[in-house]
C-alpha cells in the first residue's frame, strides 16, 4: 500500500520519533474515542510507501517519501520528556521508516489540486461512492474547493494519487478494477520504480482478495502474504509489472515456489515436485494437501508464459 503523511509541526521529538524516522500517532483521542486516520498506522505492512506531506515556510509541500522498515504496532512510551499535547495517552500506533528520498523539486499541494483539479474530484466522489473498500482520503471538496483535510495525519494515498503526483507515470489504472499492467520496469526513475513495484505488489494480492492461494491454505491478510513473481524480475522484462506474473502466496507456499518444490500446470493446478518426504513431515503437510488442487479463485489468470518460464527454471518438463 501506499499512505501518506502529513506532518504540519516542525517540533523536535525525542530520537525514533521524528520526522523521516518514524509515523506514530496516538491509539485513541483525548475522550477515549477511536480516530480513523491514526488508525491505520497499525495497517502499514513492512516495506509498504509513505510519501510526506510538510508544512514549509506556511505551504504545504509532498517533500518526499520513506519506506516502512517495520509493520504497524503498538508502543507504550513517550515522543517527548516535557510535557505536550499528548500527555493523555500513553499508548502509541508506530511505524518505523528507513530510506528516506527527497523529491527534487518539491511540489507545492496547491499546484498538486490545481495541475489535478478534475481528476482529483472524480477520483473524490467514485471513492465516496464506493460500497466497500473506501479510503480515507487527505482531502475533502469544501465550498467547491479541493481542501486538504487537517485531522488527516495518516491516509490511504491509493494508487491513482501518487501517480498524478509523479508525472508521465503511466499505470493504464481502470477504477475499481484489477490493473492488468503496469510498466514496473521503466526506468524513470526512482520513484516511479517504487511506486510500480508497490502497485504490482498491491494488485497481485487484490488479485486473489489478500488469501495464499495455495488450495486449502488458511493464511490471509496483507502482512503475511507475498505477491511473488512467477517469472523473475531479471528473467522475463515484459512481464514484470502484470498482475498475471504475480502469485499471492504465504510465507512459506512463496518459498516453495520459489525453490520449485512445486508449481501450476496450464489449468493453474499445484504440481508437487518433491520426491522424497522422508523426514520432513512439515513438508508434506505444507504441500501434499494442494497436490492437483487448483489454486484459489482470482480475477486475473496467472500468464501461460509465465507459467512456463518457472517450468524452465525449475527444470520442469510437460
Ligand atoms: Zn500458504
Amino acid at each position: 500500500m501506499i499512505w501518506l503523511e502529513l506532518r504540519t509541526n516542525n517540533r523536535t521529538y525525542n530520537p525514533g520519533w521524528n520526522f523521516s524516522e518514524s509515523v506514530w500517532a496516538p491509539i485513541q483521542t483525548q475522550d477515549g474515542s477511536k480516530w480513523p486516520f491514526w488508525n491505520l498506522i497499525n495497517q502499514v505492512v513492512k516495506g509498504d510507501i509513505i510519501f510526506h506531506l510538510r508544512n514549509i515556510n506556511g505551504n504545504k509541500r509532498f517533500v518526499g517519501y520513506s519506506t516502512a522498515a517495520t509493520d504497524g504496532y503498538i508502543i507504550s512510551g513517550s515522543p517527548t520528556q516535557q510535557n505536550h499535547e499528548w500527555d493523555f495517552v500513553q499508548t502509541y500506533y508506530k511505524v518505523e521508516l528507513t530510506d528516506f528520498i527527497t523529491l527534487n523539486p518539491t511540489i507545492l499541494l496547491s499546484d498538486f489540486f490545481t495541475n489535478n483539479n478534475a481528476d482529483l474530484r472524480t477520483y473524490f466522489s467514485t471513492n465516496r461512492a464506493r460500497r466497500t473498500n473506501k479510503k480515507r482520503l487527505f482531502y475533502v471538496i469544501q465550498r467547491g474547493r479541493l481542501q486538504c483535510l487537517n485531522g488527516a495525519y495518516f491516509s490511504e494515498f491509493d494508487v491513482i494519487l501518487p501517480s498524478m503526483l509523479v508525472r508521465n507515470y503511466d499505470t493504464n489504472r481502470r477504477e475499481n478494477a484489477v490493473v492488468e499492467n503496469v510498466n514496473t520496469g521503466v526506468a524513470v526513475g526512482e520513484v516511479e520504480h517504487r511506486i510500480g513495484h508497490q502497485i504490482f505488489s498491491d494488485n497481485v494480492k487484490e488479485n486473489f482478495s489478500s488469501k495464499c492461494c495455495f488450495p486449502n491454505c488458511p493464511v490471509e491478510g496483507r502482512g503475511f502474504l507475498i505477491s511473488g513473481h512467477i517469472a523473475r524480475w531479471a528473467d522475463n522484462e515484459p512481464l514484470r509489472g502484470h498482475t498475471g506474473n504475480g502469485l499471492c502466496l504465504c510465507l512459506m507456499h512463496d518459498k516453495a515456489f520459489e525453490k520449485g518444490l512445486f508449481t501450476l500446470d496450464e489449468n493453474y493446478r499445484v504440481v508437487v515436485l518433491v520426491n522424497d518426504f522422508t523426514n520432513r513431515q512439515w513438508l508434506s503437510d505444507l504441500l501434499q494437501g494442494g497436490n492437483n488442487l487448483e489454486i484459489k479463485p482470482r480475477q486475473i489468470n496467472p500468464l501461460s508464459q509465465a507459467l512456463k518460464d518457472h517450468w524452465r527454471r525449475i527444470g520442469y518438463e510437460r
